[in-house]
């Protein structure tokens, strides 16, 4: 018997409607208690008043009761759909604990869900991601995956593979003799695609990073060339949404910013300043880091002053660091007399910052869509990928011990691939994992 977990699903915070959740073998006689009712019929909304331990109205609720095994969790679940604000959910919540509910864990729904059969955990990780979802386009791709289409793919994946080991195992048991050849140009045959189907959909994730997790965008140039007074215009564009977040290092900040239909993240390297020290001095350290966590880089230089050593040094930088990036090269400050003069780069920009950088947010914008989906299959975790990563190249070092009848290093060679296949939707073996992926996900979820 699984215990009975309570928690409050919508967000903290003032809005018109909170949801509480109740998911386990205690959750409809805890709803009949704190709302004295007899009972409640499955999937209908009930009107019904809501009371606590002694019996004091708390508020008039919704409430939906979901019969086992026909809820998320394939538990009995109870939804409470209460008035929002920070008293009448908290209130509900701690009746329902009152009554001998549990206080759920973070991911503990999800977890349930998982473990009890209802969805697997490419399913479970889209939901979570979803919810945290930075682009429209990113929230279409994991809504497909919440819906099964990972699981899918990987699936029929996996059986093409133990329909190929089993080819060979025949072989292995009963065989005397080598294995045909027309029937070894057939495996590889079928192989070969499998991992054309695999490459495809690690390149196409790989490109696609940015989508996911919301496009980081770094800012470079050297001092004065107007990184701040650019990035103070990208802020103000869209006022709406900027929020600081920790960057990874001290010496960053990161700032969010929608555009378009995308959240971007400006790695910002604006407070950088000169320094005694000639390398310091444009904080080449800085800019590098900036270049290396990000997926578009905007290179800034001032064509008001004569292209020097510093802007080498900039170029240098990300020639060497910025190859597999997007780079956005524009000059600045055209509005004073220029004394620019580098006829190697191709400016993909003019701008007078003072006076805004919708231009340059224009091109940001086209940039991103541009890497919008298609119908190619994406992975969505760091996890997804590394499982994918490995299965191909199982399937890669088959190829050899194919070709020179050394079946048992082949079969052991696909066998791994299977492995690593089924640990992207039931790696049930391993509980740490499972633990830490749905701590990390919302409470009530
Ligand atoms: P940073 O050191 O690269 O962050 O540069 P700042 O953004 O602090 O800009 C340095 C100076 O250049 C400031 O006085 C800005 O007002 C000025 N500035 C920035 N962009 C432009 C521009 O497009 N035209 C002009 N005339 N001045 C600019």
């Amino acid at each position: 018997m699984n215990d009975t977990i309570a928690a409050i699903a919508t967000a903290n915070g003032v809005g018109s409607i909170a949801i509480i959740r109740l998911s386990g073998d205690r959750a409809l006689e805890i709803a009949k208690k704190i709302t004295k009712k007899e009972n409640f019929t499955p999937r209908y909304a009930t009107l019904t008043d809501v009371y606590d331990l002694q019996g004091t109205l708390i508020d008039e609720s919704i409430l939906l009761y979901f019969k086992a095994p026909f809820s998320f969790t394939a538990e009995d679940v109870v939804e409470i759909q209460c008035h929002g604000g920070f008293i009448v959910a908290q209130s509900i919540l701690k009746t329902l604990l009152g009554y001998g509910a549990r206080l759920a864990t973070p991911g503990e729904f999800s977890k349930r869900a998982f473990f009890n059969g209802r969805i697997d955990l490419s399913e479970a990780e889209a939901i979570a991601q979803l919810i945290e979802a930075k682009s429209e386009d990113a929230a279409k791709i994991l809504a497909r995956q919440m819906k099964g289409e990972l699981k899918e793919f990987i699936e029929k994946i996996r059986d093409e593979i133990i329909h190929i080991l089993a080819y060979s195992e025949v072989s292995i048991d009963y065989a005397e003799e080598d294995l045909p050849q027309d029937l070894v140009k057939q495996i590889e045959a079928k192989l070969g695609d499998l991992a054309d189907a695999l490459r495809k959909t690690l390149v196409a994730s790989r490109s696609r990073e940015g989508l996911m997790q919301g496009f980081r965008v770094a800012i470079v140039g050297k001092p004065n060339v107007g990184k701040s007074s650019l990035l103070n215009a990208l802020l103000n564009y869209n006022r709406a949404i900027v929020s600081d977040i920790a960057g990874t290092t001290r010496d960053t900040i990161e700032e969010q910013v929608k555009i378009g239909t995308h959240l971007i993240r400006i790695v910002d390297t604006a407070g950088i300043r000169e320094a005694n020290d000639a390398i310091e001095k444009i904080g080449i350290e800085r800019s590098l880091e900036a270049i290396v966590q990000s997926d578009i880089v905007v290179a800034l230089f001032d064509a008001s002053r004569a292209f020097d050593s510093e802007d080498a040094q900039i170029l240098s930088l990300i020639e060497t660091h910025a190859k597999d990036k997007r780079v956005v090269f524009v000059k600045n400050k055209i509005d004073l007399q220029e004394r620019f003069q580098n006829d190697t780069i191709a400016f993909d920009l003019a701008l007078n910052t003072k006076e805004g950088g919708v231009p340059l947010i224009a091109m940001l914008e086209a940039i991103m869509d541009a890497t919008q989906s298609s119908d190619e299959m994406m992975l969505i975790s760091q996890r997804q990928i590394e499982a994918v990563s490995k299965t191909l190249q199982n399937i890669e070092d088959a190829f050899v011990p194919l070709a020179d009848q050394e079946l048992e290093i082949f079969s052991f060679h696909l066998n791994e691939a299977i492995k690593e296949t089924a640990s992207i939707t039931r790696p049930f073996e391993n509980d740490e994992m499972l633990d830490k992926m749905f701590g990390s996900f919302c409470l009530g979820k």
